[in-house]
């Protein structure tokens, strides 16, 4: 005899930097038919719980092995549950989902992900810059320092210095000094670097320097964790940079008819 299965679902949903309200429209819609929460405590803004119905039960997978996380995933759907698991910013970027998806795969237990703001763009907004300026870089690397996870060897931090890209890292600020060492064998020592901490929480800090000053003001003020680093020309292009192409009116594309002839 077959046994009656009543199928439920996860839904990944990107909770974004930290202001609740950064959270998307359909991320939120999911937090709201929530039968079980499970959320990423170390960084996700408990805030964002609130838009749960009363009564939801949550759990916080900082104290959770990836066992016990999924035995929460097999059980709950089992019993017909959409369960969201809320990891902070996007997940596609150090979110630990591949390892839940293949579970979940394993299991055919069917799951979606809703993108959330990433912690690299609400840095740049806090800073208002743009990373892909024209002349100047039009490309962004997103990496880390090597720490208890290890970095490729081919994506050292040295090495992908040497294209002198726009770049952000994340989960490094706590070894600043390495992270500058290892960035001025490819950028000149007056490159611009921003340090980010808590970009888009109320007690977010912004620190702006040079290869050579920021490590003395990262320690100046304490910052160890949850910082985005942002460097390279395009936070303050030392001779300028050019204009965009898209919208000068002497070029003609597919919307609009240029004056040059
Ligand atoms: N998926 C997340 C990143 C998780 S890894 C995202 O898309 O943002 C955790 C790292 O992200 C932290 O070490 C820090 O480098 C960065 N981070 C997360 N939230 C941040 C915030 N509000 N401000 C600055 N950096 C943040």
């Amino acid at each position: 005899m077959s046994q009656k299965t009543v199928n439920g679902k996860v839904i990944f949903v990107g909770a974004g930097p930290g202001d609740p309200e950064l959270i998307t429209v359909k991320g939120s819609r999911a937090l709201e038919s929530a039968d079980r929460v499970i959320y990423a405590g170390s960084l996700v803004n408990p805030e964002l719980l609130q838009i749960c119905r009363p009564g939801t039960p949550i759990h916080d997978s900082a104290h959770l092995t990836l066992e016990e996380v999924v035995t929460l995933m097999d059980e709950g759907t089992k019993n017909g549950e959409t369960i969201v698991r809320l990891h902070t910013g996007d997940p596609s970027m150090y979110g630990a989902i591949k390892e839940q998806f293949d579970y979940l795969d394993k299991q055919t237990i069917p799951y979606s992900v809703i993108p959330g703001v990433s912690s690299v763009f609400s840095a740049a907004a806090a800073v208002r810059r743009e990373f892909t300026l024209p002349e100047i870089s039009q490309t962004l690397i997103l990496t880390r320092l090597a720490g208890r996870t290890p970095v490729p060897e081919k994506e050292s931090l040295a090495k992908l210095a040497k294209h002198q890209a726009s770049m952000a890292i994340f989960l490094s600020v706590q070894d600043i000094g390495s992270v500058v060492k290892e960035l001025l064998e490819g950028y000149p020592a007056s490159t611009p670097i921003a340090v980010i901490a808590k970009a888009s929480w109320p007690d977010e800090e912004i620190l702006l320097g040079t290869l050579e000053t920021i490590e003395e003001k990262v320690k100046a003020a304490g910052i160890r964790k949850q910082a985005q680093i942002l460097v390279g020309d395009f936070l303050d292009p030392a001779n300028g940079y050019a204009r965009s192409k898209l919208y000068d009116p002497t070029f003609t594309h597919e919307y609009r008819q240029g004056t040059a002839t």
